[in-house]
């Protein structure tokens, strides 16, 4: 694996784990496999047991796994202790499902029907580097639970937690085989998974891009997939909210994490007649945020990952009419500082685009449909929110917004046990919630004649 270093000051990390190569991903599919059948005909009980030692185990090593994730993702320390605490709560949550995975008894004429959730077999988990823990829990923790075993590769730039997670699982008593961390390159391990008939799921979280390779290279052998994209979600404040409020908590929705979100708030909608307040508020908030060493506690944002994602973003910021931006450090790292772009044309890349970095575009609407109209302009459907104090305006435009995740007063879209996931070419299917453990199983209809 190439070397790893640390987003906030650019040097290199002592630890790279290997990369995997195609015969390593091979033999850890087979282990896989061989462990499938023992952890699916464990008495449920066991296997909820087994999941809640787990849990502890992690939750034992929360700071250990946070301090790792600011090295290697420049992550604020106080949201990798959230990260870190966010598997805990996960393999909580699913250590009920084995005892509860129920079927149903449907009636029948002449006899006696029944239905089964049954495990797929080896399912395979592809994490980005963006939120390196949540995102790999949130596949392999309902996975585990409803009887699977998986395969689990975290993208190149963010091995680390993953790796040590799969130590922890080892550690807590679950039994070898069952959960498989395997580093490596997404062309190669991340490919197999596709490809190898005994991967019977791909839960993917990345790039839509990609995400659309899998789904097709999914097709060949109709293997069952989870897609998790990208997004370009809007924050819609209309002019009856509290825009104080609106514009204090506007930076939280979109430079969280640097940007590199997959639900960002990165377009902003304002009404018109709000406008002019709700943006000099705005830069009053975005100056006030702490860009500062994500090591410290203080801090509300860290670097980019990488000094080709930092590039990247900046590369959308060529040309466009900035409007304000927030402070960050000088000197090593891949820094920017959070940035506020007015835009006026919903054809430039800047309003289109995932930036996946700390820029918002802001632009007015005049009224309730222009809004929604300009919210759902746009390939994705990941999530958004909605500002105002009417509760009718509050439920119609929640109804009328194409997207999977939405926050009314708030920016809040993730929680383990609530579904989360896409409209549009933001994914297929979704994570997390009381249905999760269904999405890694099969349904099976049995008749008894009587
Ligand atoms: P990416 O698509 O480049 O990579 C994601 C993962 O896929 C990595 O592990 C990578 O190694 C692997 N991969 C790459 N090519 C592959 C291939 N051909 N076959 C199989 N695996 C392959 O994405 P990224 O840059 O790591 O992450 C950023 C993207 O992830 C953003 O677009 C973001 O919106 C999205 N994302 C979405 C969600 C969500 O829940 N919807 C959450 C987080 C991130």
């Amino acid at each position: 694996m190439s070397t790893l270093i640390n987003p906030s000051t650019g040097e290199e990390l002592d630890a790279s784990p290997a990369s995997a190569s195609l015969e390593d991903a091979d033999a850890v599919i087979a282990r896989a496999h061989e462990a499938f059948p023992a952890w699916r005909d464990l008495a449920p009980g066991e296997r909820a047991r087994l999941l809640r030692a787990f849990a502890a185990v992690v939750d034992a090593h929360n700071e250990e796994l946070a301090r790792l994730e600011v090295l290697n993702a420049g992550h604020t320390i106080a949201n990798a202790r959230w990260e870190a605490g966010n598997v805990r709560d996960c393999l909580n949550y699913y250590s009920a499902t084995p005892e509860r995975l129920f079927g149903r008894q449907i009636p029948v004429a002449g006899g006696t029907d029944v239905t089964f959730h049954e495990p797929l077999g080896v399912v395979g988990i592809i994490v980005p580097w963006n939120f390196p823990m949540p995102i790999a829990a949130w596949g392999f923790a309902p996975a585990l639970a409803a009887g699977n075993t998986v395969v689990l590769k975290p993208a190149e730039l963010t091995p680390l937690t993953a790796t040590r997670i799969g130590e922890l699982a080892l550690e807590a008593g679950l039994p070898e085989g069952v959960l498989n961390i395997v580093p490596g390159k997404g062309s190669v391990v991340g490919e197999r998974f596709v490809t190898h008939p005994l991967v019977r799921k791909v839960c993917f979280t990345g790039s839509t891009t990609v995400g659309k390779q899998i789904m097709a290279g999914c097709a060949d052998q109709v293997k069952r997939v989870t897609l998790e994209l990208g997004g370009k979600s809007a924050n819609i404040v209309f002019a009856d909210t509290d825009v104080a409020a609106a514009a204090a908590s506007a930076p939280y929705a979109v430079f969280d994490n640097a940007g590199q979100d997959c639900c960002a708030r990165s377009r902003i909608l304002v009404q018109r007649s709000a406008y002019d307040e709700f943006v000099g508020r705005l830069e009053t908030s975005v100056k006030a945020l702490r860009v500062i060493d994500p090591a410290d506690e203080q801090s509300e944002m860290g670097p980019l990952v990488s000094a080709g994602q930092r590039d990247s973003v900046r590369a959308y910021l060529d040309g466009a009419s900035i409007a304000f931006t927030g402070s960050a450090p000088d000197g090593p790292g891949w820094w920017l500082p959070p940035t506020v772009v007015e835009s006026s044309d919903t054809s430039e890349a800047i309003w289109r685009e995932e930036v996946f970095g700390p820029v918002v575009a802001v632009m007015p609407f005049d009224d309730e449909d222009e809004a929604v109209a300009l919210a759902n302009d746009s390939d994705y459907g990941l999530s958004g929110s909605i500002f105002t104090s009417d509760v009718g305006r509050a439920l119609r435009v929640s109804r009328r917004v194409e997207a999977g995740n939405l926050s009314v007063n708030s920016h809040s879209s993730v929680r383990y046990w609530t579904p989360f996931g896409g409209y549009k070419q933001s994914g297929l299917g979704r994570e997390l919630g009381p249905d999760a453990p269904h999405a890694f199983t099969e349904e099976k209809n049995v008749f008894i004649a009587h």
